[in-house]
């Protein structure tokens, strides 16, 4: 098969021998690789600027219909070497990382995810506090996965909810007040949490940043959420509260 050249970002990174690399990737067009690496620990003319967990690479990979796909060389775009002299940028970014490792699968483009992965990274590392970037990115994951929750009108009635304080029904979405009598789940999101979560899940720049509180409601929601759908809580996740602590 032909080499392919196509953008990625390492997601993990296994050695193989003395000498050579396994490296796991997240493709822009042909979603989750393992490649084999010859070599990658010594060779400066292909692996230039090395091989780091969360780079933004251009690579030239030749495919192989069974196994894994061949390594040849790499190109950086972008190492982010900012965002790694931070605990909690590094920490969200590899959070958002893992996961995409969980949702995208091999052969399946990224669509529009890839450009949005860059744009976090490139935001933790200008803003290592920042809340927003990875919960705007985690609402963008989830409409990927076609697990998106509906957030402006109640599961149960129907009835538009936006301007109301409302309950967490996972994994739909949320329930009105009216309704919540028979829900199960007991997380309330406030008018004011509910109308920030919603301008993020549309993706639009928000007029002020969410207060403690706000981030501490969608913080709740989203974690349940993945809980949900991947049926575990990723590594990465308790690692991130590792750093808050
Ligand atoms: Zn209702």
């Amino acid at each position: 098969m032909k080499t392919v050249v196509d953008d990625a970002v390492v997601t993990l990174r296994r050695d193989f021998s003395e000498a050579d690399r396994v490296i796991e990737l997240l493709t822009c067009r042909h979603g989750r690789v393992s490649a084999f690496a010859a070599k990658a620990k010594s060779s400066q003319k292909r692996f230039a600027g090395g091989i780091e967990l969360g780079s933004w690479l251009k690579v030239w990979l030749r495919p192989r219909a069974y196994g894994l796909w061949r390594l040849e060389k790499v190109e950086v775009m972008d190492g982010f070497p900012q965002l790694r002299k931070s605990l909690e940028a590094t920490a969200k970014a590899m959070y958002a990382l893992e996961l995409c490792r969980e949702i995208c699968q091999e052969g399946e483009p990224m669509g529009g995810i890839f450009s949005l992965l860059m744009r976090l990274m490139k935001n933790l590392q200008q803003a290592p506090a920042a809340v927003a970037p990875l919960i705007k990115f985690e609402l963008a994951m989830l409409s990927y996965a076609g697990w998106s929750p509906r957030l402006h009108s109640c599961e149960r009635c129907h009835a538009q909810v936006l301007g109301q304080s409302v309950m967490a029904s996972l994994p739909e979405g949320v329930i009105c007040m009216s309704c919540s009598t028979q829900a199960k789940e007991q997380l309330v999101l406030s008018k004011e949490t509910l109308e920030v979560f919603w301008g993020l899940q549309r993706q639009s720049k928000l007029k002020q940043l969410p207060n403690e509180r706000q981030i501490l409601e969608m913080r709740l929601f989203l974690d349940k959420l993945w809980f949900f759908h991947l049926g575990k809580e990723l590594k990465a996740r308790a690692f991130m509260d590792e750093i808050a602590t």
